[in-house]
């Protein structure tokens, strides 16, 4: 194999940036030519690409986002979307393409491979929905962006003895609310992967009312519904003033944590190394520590759940 593209598709994520810096630096490293796709499969089809050198990367590992752009494109979806796209990565000789994004990029990225071209998924999306993988790229990043927020909400609760509703992002996965939660010490965190009952949320912030506790915190995950409508139900309820906040996408931006960047390195080159070793159609996952290759077929049949030991322990500390 001597040439290689990568793109990034779908939401963007903090440490996107040090994973493509890895694939470049280690394909080069290795004696791979290496293409940057830009926007996605939506410019693959238009055979946006562009050769990086080692300096197209540099001074971007500590950057969120991603240099390449990203965007989702329907006309990928079907056969004569993807047979052009294709056909551009043969025009260009490229052997073998890493994508970095989430689940719905891989799919994408499994029929490239049955059309002939060697794919790799490096996982890249601050939800942390992605099945098969402890971690994807972005998450640590989000959660401490969402812990930094509420620290500073928290200070004006205590500051004003007011119940807060924070609601951050996760449409199905509850893992951002449940991370940022328990490291938050909210009093409660509802997830979509875990019924709720309004009326626990309210006896929960009673018994602390009793307990002289003043202000509370309750973390929601956007799929579980409406931030604002379950502020409203606690107010109509205790008469105590509630006030809400959406964080909305400032959780996606600002600068990978340590982790993200060292998960993205450790990554995006374990994926140049399956495609130099004639890998093809699996996802980079880590577990344990450990990085290695799945199949797409068996890490996309398994659904994500979050770590409902952390959710368990979320409620003993906030008792
Ligand atoms: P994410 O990768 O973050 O889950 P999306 O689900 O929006 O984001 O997917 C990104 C892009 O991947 C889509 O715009 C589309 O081009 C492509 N894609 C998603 N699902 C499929 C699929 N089942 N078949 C082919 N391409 C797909």
């Amino acid at each position: 194999m001597k040439k290689i593209a990568v793109l990034t598709s779908g939401g963007d994520a903090p440490g996107m940036n040090a994973a493509i810096r890895a694939v470049v630096r280690s394909g080069i490293y290795y004696g791979l030519d290496v293409y940057g796709i830009f926007r996605g499969y939506s410019g693959l089809i238009q055979g946006e690409m562009k050769k990086l050198t080692l300096g197209s990367v540099g001074d971007i590992i500590h950057r969120g986002g991603t240099i390449l752009y990203t965007a989702r494109c329907e006309e990928f979806r079907t056969e004569a979307g993807r047979l052009k796209a294709v056909e551009k990565l043969k025009q260009a000789g490229i052997e073998g393409l890493i994508v970095i994004g989430g689940d719905g990029s891989f799919r994408g990225a499994q029929k490239l491979t049955q059309l002939g071209i060697p794919t790799i998924g490096v996982p890249g999306t601050i939800d942390n929905d992605i099945p098969s993988t402890d971690f994807t790229i972005g998450f640590d990043t989000a959660v401490n962006t969402v812990i930094r927020c509420i620290d500073q909400i928290r200070d004006t609760a205590s500051s004003h003895e007011r119940t807060y509703v924070v609601e951050v992002m996760g449409r199905d996965a509850g893992d951002i609310a449940l991370w940022s939660g328990l490291g938050d010490g909210a009093e409660s965190i509802l997830i979509p992967e875990a019924h709720y009952h309004i009326d626990e949320i309210i006896h929960r912030l009673r018994r602390g009312y009793e307990r002289d506790k003043k202000h509370s915190i309750i973390v929601v995950a956007e799929g579980v519904g409406s931030g604002v409508k379950i502020g409203e139900q606690i107010k109509e309820s205790t008469g105590w003033e509630t006030r809400v906040t959406v964080l909305g996408h400032i959780q996606r931006g600002g600068s990978p944590t340590a982790f993200d960047r060292i998960l993205a390195s450790r990554m995006g080159a374990k994926a140049v190394d399956l495609l130099r070793s004639g890998q093809k159609d699996q996802m980079i996952a880590i577990r344990n520590q450990d990085v290695m290759g799945i199949d797409f077929d068996v890490a996309l049949a398994q659904k994500h759940i979050p770590n409902m030991d952390l959710y368990e322990l979320a409620k003993i500390l906030s008792i």
